[in-house]
């Protein structure tokens, strides 16, 4: 499909929206100051650090709460209902706000709102939000915020849109050492279950040379981890001159020391040839989070997956031969409608089958103009919260000792922070993209060392350096 991408004289206009914003807000008493939070998955926290990098260009600095802000923006999350629960709860929490400082702006933005229902919803409840925005106009965010400063109106803007690619925003990254870099947007798959399409658009893909010269820019400001982000990475490039495993490999020929990461892996397209690259790689993480959702053929084809249990195992088998330390992960769903106890038995024994390092599990979430949304439900809630403590439990007896291999190994590991428990605990993470605490000076933060492997916790490793 051919790709949508955003105009240089559309991205010179918002540059233009941005200086007024700037020149607005200028006129404050102090410098203003937004609050931002991110819901949901990685695509939205990328999202906001463009959202903040234009922000930042429009003169704001930044606050970790929204009692002083002059700006509230949330991103939101449609996947799961409790995840959209949670935002209407958090702008109800800013009424007093708004009433104690009624210039303060709160915009509501992503993928809930993209939703006409939700949005009116939105606009009904709290009219004292400013500004609502979907998914597709987030690169014309200074332009709408400037309209809110000029005219004071409520701005809802929410096009319908198979989706765009806004390549050259200013971004503001969470991280000096980790930063993420979407290829992709979209998705074209239509799991029966998901809201992703419906508010996302269309799969569409960055061009290779762009995400090159990004991920080398980045190596050389330092950068150390790279999360490569796509609904569904196996994807990548379809119809182009690079797919998803030649866009690897053109990545594994930088030079530095990085590791790049991605996700998600759509088993449905997860071919020999990217697990082949990854254990040739110098630089791809050992980490494959590959969700199954279902150990029943029978739901995995209701889900509309294209996949069955015995292509994923072959997968699974497939990359832990070729990657003996892979950290192979999934996602869960339970209670998918019409999924009977004996359906639900088989993807306890898909787990025990696969092992996996951890996984994400899921209730099953009803989300409005999805197929499955139609689709008879017929077990009780209280049934499938039985079910899920009964998949947490199986987890955790595999998850118990999943790490237990890695004992007695040395591993290289990027320094990524302070620990928890006690002054000098640092905390970093290892090819696999596992957790690993170990003792050692602040300045190493940033930087990659050896860790021997003393002890395998649940969630975590523990060891100590043995070199820098
Ligand atoms: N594109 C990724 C893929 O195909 O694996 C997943 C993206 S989705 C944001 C992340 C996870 O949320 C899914 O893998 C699925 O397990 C879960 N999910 C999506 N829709 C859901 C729903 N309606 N109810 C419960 N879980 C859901
Ligand atoms: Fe949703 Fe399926 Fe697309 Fe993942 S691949 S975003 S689960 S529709």
């Amino acid at each position: 499909m051919a790709v949508t991408r955003v105009s240089n004289e559309e991205l010179d206009d918002q540059r233009l929206f941005m200086q007024r914003v700037r020149a607005v807000t200028h006129v404050f008493d102090h410098r203003p100051l937004a609050y931002t939070h991110s819901y949901g998955c990685q695509q939205n926290v990328s999202d906001s650090e463009k959202l903040d990098g234009m922000l930042e260009q429009m003169g704001f600095g930044f606050t970790d709460k929204p009692d002083n802000a002059d700006l509230v923006l949330y991103n939101t999350c449609a996947v799961r209902e409790n995840a959209e629960n949670r935002v209407f709860g958090n702008v109800g929490a800013l009424k007093h706000l708004k009433q104690r400082n009624p210039d303060m702006v709160i915009a509501v933005c992503g993928c809930m709102v993209q939703q006409e229902h939700i949005a009116e919803r939105m606009r009904q409840r709290f009219p004292y939000v400013d500004l609502i925005f979907g998914t597709h106009v987030q690169h014309r965010f200074p332009e709408l915020l400037y309209s809110i400063y000029e005219k004071r109106n409520r701005v809802v803007c929410i096009p319908e849109s198979d989706g765009v690619v806004a390549e050259g925003l200013p971004i503001r990254r969470d991280s000096r050492f980790k930063a993420s870099v979407p290829i992709m947007y979209g998705c074209n798959n239509f799991c029966t279950f998901c809201i992703v399409p419906k508010v996302r658009g269309r799969e569409r893909s960055r061009s290779a040379d762009e995400i090159v010269s990004e991920v080398s820019g980045l190596i050389a400001e330092g950068y150390r981890e790279i999360l490569l982000l796509g609904q569904n990475v196996n994807s990548y490039g379809k119809g182009g001159d690079t797919d998803f495993p030649g866009l690897l490999r053109k990545l594994d020929a930088l030079d530095g020391e990085f590791v790049v990461s991605f996700m998600t892996s759509h088993p449905r397209d997860c071919s020999h040839e990217l697990i082949d690259v990854i254990a040739d790689s110098r630089h791809i993480s050992h980490h494959l989070h590959l969700p199954v959702q279902s150990g029943s053929d029978r739901i995995l084809k209701l889900m509309n997956r294209h996949y069955d249990t015995a292509k994923y195992l072959e997968l699974a088998d497939y990359a832990r031969a070729r990657i003996p330390d892979i950290q192979l992960t999934t996602d869960i769903i339970v209670g998918f409608p019409g999924e009977t106890y004996e359906d639900f038995k088989q993807t306890l024994d898909l787990m025990r089958r696969v092992k996996y390092d951890s996984a994400f599990t899921f209730i099953y979430s009803r989300r409005e103009g999805t197929k499955a949304a139609e689709m008879d439900d017929p077990v009780s809630d209280e049934e499938k919260g039985k079910w899920f403590r009964e998949l947490l439990d199986v987890q955790g007896e595999i998850g118990e000792k999943a790490y237990e291999k890695y004992v007695g190994r040395t591993m290289r590991v990027l320094c990524e922070g302070k620990g928890r428990t006690y002054e000098t605990l640092l905390t970093g993470k290892s090819r696999q993209n596992i957790i690993v605490d170990f003792a050692g000076e602040e300045s190493l933060l940033g930087s990659f060392v050896d860790v021997k492997i003393t002890k395998a916790l649940p969630w975590a490793l523990k060891g100590e350096i043995t070199a820098t």
